[in-house]
């Protein structure tokens, strides 16, 4: 496989008692579509690097202002266009942290912005849980908080 500037897709783990001992590979084309050469290789371990490849498709069409693997946001994961919301893995900004807790943050910061948009007089705090009117109810019911707050 030297030199080989195609990528390869694992295709079969042969075990034998408890220890991998080959694998057999197929190459994947440009497309990622798989070949038909098969590779069988007497191996001591596999190491898997799995990824993803971000793909906008039509979305790339909108005019949004698009980074090469994001779309850059402001502090309430506004885009360029307006009423355009992002939040994960698609918000661009600095030191944005590829993290699923991450992305929680950043959607509930996105309808948050979503609402201002929507409604500009609504509060530019952005909400969570804790602020629910019901939620706040319920957990006095419930003596989670005090009766006075
Ligand atoms: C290999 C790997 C390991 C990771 N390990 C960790 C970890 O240990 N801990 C951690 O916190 N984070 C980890 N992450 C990062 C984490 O997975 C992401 O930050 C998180 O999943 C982002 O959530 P998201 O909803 O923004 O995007 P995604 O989870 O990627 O969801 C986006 C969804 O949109 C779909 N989609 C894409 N394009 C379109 C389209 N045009 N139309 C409709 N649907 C579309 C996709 O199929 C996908 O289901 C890892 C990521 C990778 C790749």
């Amino acid at each position: 496989m030297n030199g080989c500037s195609l990528q390869w897709q694992v295709q079969e783990l042969p075990l034998r008692i408890i220890a991998i001992e080959a694998v057999t590979i197929a190459p994947v084309d440009a497309e990622g579509r798989l070949t038909e050469e098969v590779l069988w290789l007497e191996v001591d371990a596999v190491i898997i690097n799995h990824g993803m490849l971000g793909e906008f498709g039509p979305i790339a069409d909108w005019g949004l202002e698009m980074g090469k693997w994001n779309i850059p946001v402001d502090d309430r994961m506004a885009t360029n266009f307006p009423g355009i919301f992002v939040a994960g893995d698609t918000a661009g900004y600095s030191k944005k942290l590829h993290l699923i807790a991450g992305a929680f943050t950043d959607a509930a910061l996105a309808v948050n912005g979503a609402k201002l948009y929507m409604d500009p007089k609504a509060s530019t705090t952005a909400y969570v849980s804790s602020h629910n009117a019901k939620f706040n109810e319920q957990n006095k019911a419930l003596r989670i908080i005090e009766e006075n707050v």
